[in-house]
């Protein structure tokens, strides 16, 4: 099933750069609807804006407002050599990665200017003088465990009561996929502040206290 057939989003959101299944994209959109009644979504790690956009038009719909939370220069997994490299997002000027040429355009290309706020930025430098409650959190920036544990920590205490935390590529099986976000999950759920809500493919929902 591609992303097209998910009601509320655009049919050009299939060509949109990222990795999203489907079942995700539409849990997604679903728990922004809800969550944004709360208050703003933050979004970590935005790469070039498909989960964004799910978000993005979800809160639009309500008249919310989303924060993606991305430094733009590429998770460890988008670094030349690597396994996920994508040679068009690579600014060789710079000679480093650029993603938010990209997310700029899919953003503009929505429409969701005035929904969807940038943050370029590390995850820690943001969160230094962060004061907002949050309605929902979406953690899927780096993957490796310390990243994947500093989004969190530094995050979880802006959500509010009845607020989602959102999970991606948190796989059950080490061979399916990195642990880092699994890890996340485990802390928050021992953490006595949180319940399950849903597993939609790799995106776990968990719904605070
Ligand atoms: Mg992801």
């Amino acid at each position: 099933m591609s992303l097209n057939a998910v009601s509320g989003l655009p049919a050009w959101i299939d060509t949109v750069r990222g990795f999203l299944e489907a079942e995700e994209a539409a849990a997604l959109y679903d728990a922004a609807l809800q969550a944004c009644a709360l208050g703003p979504l933050l979004e970590i790690g935005s790469y070039c804006g498909k989960s964004t956009l799910c978000l993005g038009f979800a809160a639009r719909s309500r008249g919310a407002t989303v924060f993606a939370l991305d430094h733009h220069r590429g998770s460890e997994e988008h670094q030349r050599g690597e396994m996920f490299h994508d040679p068009a997002l690579f600014d060789s000027e710079q000679a480093q990665m650029d993603t938010f040429r990209e997310f700029r355009r899919n953003m503009d290309r929505a429409g969701l200017g005035e929904t969807v706020v940038p943050i370029v930025s590390h995850s820690a430098a943001a969160a230094r003088h962060w004061q907002t409650p949050l309605g929902m959190l979406f953690i899927d920036g780096g993957h490796s465990l310390d990243a994947a544990l500093t989004d969190y920590r530094c995050w979880v205490g802006h959500l509010r009561q009845g607020g989602l935390l959102a999970i991606h590529d948190v796989y059950p099986d080490a061979a399916a996929g990195g642990q880092a976000p699994r890890a996340v999950q485990r802390m928050a759920l021992a953490s006595g502040l949180f319940t399950p809500r849903e597993q939609a493919g790799s995106l776990a929902l968990l719904t605070r206290f």
